[in-house]
């Protein structure tokens, strides 16, 4: 038994961008800090962060020592990129393009930090954390336990981007029974705290230089990582063991005796179906109400937990504690809520309409066209029973989530804390 559930996980990859569009999370998690908003700060050229790389970078030594991974001591002959173990081709540069705003920020201007923070805060999934294990990267940071994260196949960049982003918890029973983690190790997997870390070290360091720009490129970023790892797609293999069960024995399953193989397939293709309807919905909802607040007034509990304190931030994290342990903190509440979002998800979304194992991602794309979204957002108005449940684990993770994006912004930017 043990060996054939090592090898079905294995062969489960898993993809995740937590919740796709980080641009708006944090503007709406920081819209009601009108300071951020107001304080003005230059745009100005990457190549003054290289040229003080050694001063930005004279943490990597402490954090290496702390068990940060992927990390050594600054070494003066490697590049920045090199340095913190990032893409080598990929660009830090001044008005980068995103694929979710048009907010530019050209050499020279004086432009808002919290537009800064905004834009970024989506930029560790432009390419700077994929395709790491090439020969011409970093093949030697590749750790067997990446193959259940999503797998190491250098010609495919998604999978590689993955341990970067996510946080699996050291294995414990409960968890086992809850959400079905490998169960075969008992060592935590991923390195979203890790790069949480790193990123605001180098935000601090940067800032000591009033290099303001640079400083606000590299918190956005740091805030990019404890984002993903509040979503409970992100923080757990399969969020309720019930994925496993229908891969065998769902009437659109291929059966409890099918081969292996086949068998990790089906729980893929329902997995990778419903945990990207669960953040695509979340995003378009946002996105709508972002557009006309109006079109969708249920929106609104969601916005207003992520974006409006309901109780003292402080008392939902400890800013004494350092981002680590507050990324750790975040990935747990995220696995408590998992089990309860794999059951919302499969009562608020549209059943599967055909057999599993031919339900991929090319079919589940299909599949989730103009009609499929109005069906899904007249659910998303209605009083269901799902629609209350998904609703409760959003609002759940969004409220800390909040707080604790709002904590992180205003200790950097020296505002008073809470
Ligand atoms: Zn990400």
């Amino acid at each position: 038994m043990k060996k054939s559930l090592l090898v079905i996980l294995v062969l489960i990859p898993v993809q995740s961008f937590g919740w796709s569009r980080h641009n708006r999370i944090t503007e709406i998690a920081i819209d009601s800090m009108i300071e951020v908003r107001a304080q003005k700060v230059l745009v100005t050229d990457f190549s003054d962060v290289e040229k003080n790389a050694a001063y930005i970078l004279q943490d990597l030594k402490a954090l290496r020592d702390a068990k940060y991974q992927d990390l050594d001591a600054f070494d003066p002959k490697l590049t920045f990129n090199e340095n913190i173990k990032i893409n080598k081709n990929y660009k830090f540069q001044a008005n980068a393009t995103s694929p979710n705003t048009n907010f530019q920020d050209m050499i020279g201007m004086q432009v808002s930090a919290a537009d800064v923070l905004i834009k970024y805060a989506d930029e560790p999934d432009w390419t700077m954390d994929q395709l790491l294990f090439g020969a011409d990267q970093y093949p030697q940071i590749y750790k067997a336990q990446y193959a259940y994260m999503g797998g190491a196949d250098s010609n495919d960049p998604i999978p590689t981007q993955a341990f970067r982003h996510m946080f699996w918890e050291s294995w414990s029973l409960p968890h086992l029974f809850e959400t079905f983690k490998i169960p075969v190790s008992r060592s935590p997997a991923g390195q979203a705290p890790d790069r949480a870390g790193l990123f605001l070290a180098l935000s601090r360091r940067a800032k000591e230089l009033h290099l303001d720009y640079w400083s606000l490129r590299f918190l956005a970023n740091s805030l990019h990582y404890l984002e993903d790892v509040s979503q409970p797609y992100h923080s757990t293999q399969t969020a309720t063991k019930y994925f496993m069960f229908m891969g065998a024995f769902d009437p659109k399953s291929e059966g409890p005796f099918v081969k292996l193989a086949t068998y990790s397939s089906v729980v893929q293709h329902v997995l990778t179906y419903y945990h990207f309807a669960f953040e695509d919905y979340m995003a378009l909802l946002i996105e709508k109400y972002y557009a006309d607040p109006n079109s969708t007034p249920e929106a609104k509990v969601l916005v207003t937990a992520l974006g409006v304190q309901s109780k003292d931030d402080s008392q939902i994290v400890d800013p004494n504690q350092d981002l680590y342990a507050r990324v750790l903190a975040m990935s747990s509440m995220a696995v408590a809520e998992a089990s309860k979002a794999g059951r919302a998800s499969l009562k608020f979304f549209p059943q599967i309409p055909e057999k599993f194992i031919s339900f991929d991602g090319t079919a589940a794309n299909k599949f989730m066209d103009a009609n499929f979204w109005s069906a899904v957002f007249k659910t998303g108005e209605g009083d269901s029973e799902g629609k209350k449940e998904y609703y409760e684990v959003v609002k759940d993770m969004y409220i800390p989530l909040g707080a604790e994006i709002r904590t992180v912004v205003k200790s950097s930017l020296n505002y008073e804390l809470l």
